[in-house]
């Protein structure tokens, strides 16, 4: 009887090793990447990896976050509604944030959307507030711009469609890229650390999910 119940032991062994087998295949996929990271990098990595949040689809035909004109004036100053929601410019080196060498977080003056951060941030020379790049090229739109007699690529919320500035391709690396910002269209949260600003971004994308 006993050389019967052999095969059936047999089996069992196989499985329980097979199955071992994809529990340490498993958990070595999991084992967390530890490559050294810029501070850039470190503050855009959600951004990039993270889905936009639930009530952000900007599939659609309309901006995810719309407000009458009434709101809009009513929840902006008058420098802001100006710059933000009929394409002003502010006046170079008279505004808050051209000179900010804060460690700090800049969003939407319309809709609280992280749009850059102080690690991108650079002396232009301009007096406006200037990036190498914004956190996520996603919540960044931009349009040709054919005003004043030049081709230039303006730049807005891609959430609630409030002009932010223009982008020239005459900035420093990583990106050559010059972002050139109206302070009146950002509002800015101090941070303690590139890793701070990071969370903030995180907080933002993972609202509502
Ligand atoms: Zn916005």
């Amino acid at each position: 009887m006993n050389h019967v119940s052999r095969p059936s032991l047999s089996i069992a062994a196989l499985l329980t090793l097979i199955v071992g087998c994809f529990l340490i295949q498993f958990t070595m996929a999991d084992e967390p990447n530890s490559s050294p990271k810029s501070m850039d990098e470190t503050v855009s990595e959600c951004a990039s990896a993270c889905g936009l949040p639930s009530h952000v689809d900007l599939g659609g035909d309309q901006y995810p976050v719309v407000r009458t004109d009434a709101e809009w004036q009513d929840r902006l100053t008058e420098i802001q509604y100006h710059v933000a929601r009929l394409q002003g410019t502010e006046r170079p080196f008279a505004n808050p944030y051209h000179d900010n060498k804060k460690t700090g977080l800049y969003r939407c003056v319309g809709c609280d959307t992280p749009l850059f951060s102080s690690t991108t941030k650079f002396d232009s020379g301009t007096g406006w507030p200037s990036f190498f790049t914004p956190i996520d090229k996603r919540t960044l739109g931009e349009t040709r711009d054919v005003s004043y007699g030049m081709t230039r690529v303006e730049v807005h919320c891609a959430v609630c469609g409030s002009h932010q500035g223009h982008v020239f391709s005459d900035g420093p690396e990583p990106t050559g890229l010059r972002y050139c910002i109206n302070s009146a269209s950002l509002t800015f949260e101090t941070a303690e650390s590139a890793e701070a600003i990071k969370k903030l971004v995180e907080g933002w994308y993972q609202q509502a999910k």
